[in-house]
């Protein structure tokens, strides 16, 4: 359907709510990893809500706390470049629209 009848993705991802568990993160990179194999860049360009960003130094930085859940990353992840789960119970993403 168009974004004139739901509004456009930006809209309706605007309308969820982020528990942060503070200290405690979901995801975690192999910078090593991420770098040799290229995965660091390749995070950057599929992550839906830009949570992973490249710092100055080509490290990868990790804002866990947008985090959508969707599992792109998982997918595209070299082996041992990510480690990924769920946020605890209660935390994460809380959707409100689907
Ligand atoms: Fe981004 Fe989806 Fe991976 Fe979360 S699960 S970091 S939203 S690609």
């Amino acid at each position: 359907m168009s974004d004139f009848v739901y509004g456009s993705v930006e809209k309706r991802l605007a309308k969820n709510l982020f528990e942060t568990d503070d200290g405690n993160p979901h995801i975690e990179i192999n910078q090593e990893i991420a770098k040799v194999t290229g995965t660091g860049k390749l995070l950057v360009k599929v992550c839906p809500a830009h949570v992973y960003s490249e710092n100055p130094d080509g490290t990868i930085a990790v804002e866990y706390a947008g985090c959508l859940e969707c599992g792109t990353c998982l997918a595209v992840a070299a082996p041992g470049a990510l480690k990924w789960h769920y946020p605890e119970g209660g935390m994460g993403a809380m959707y409100r629209e689907g």
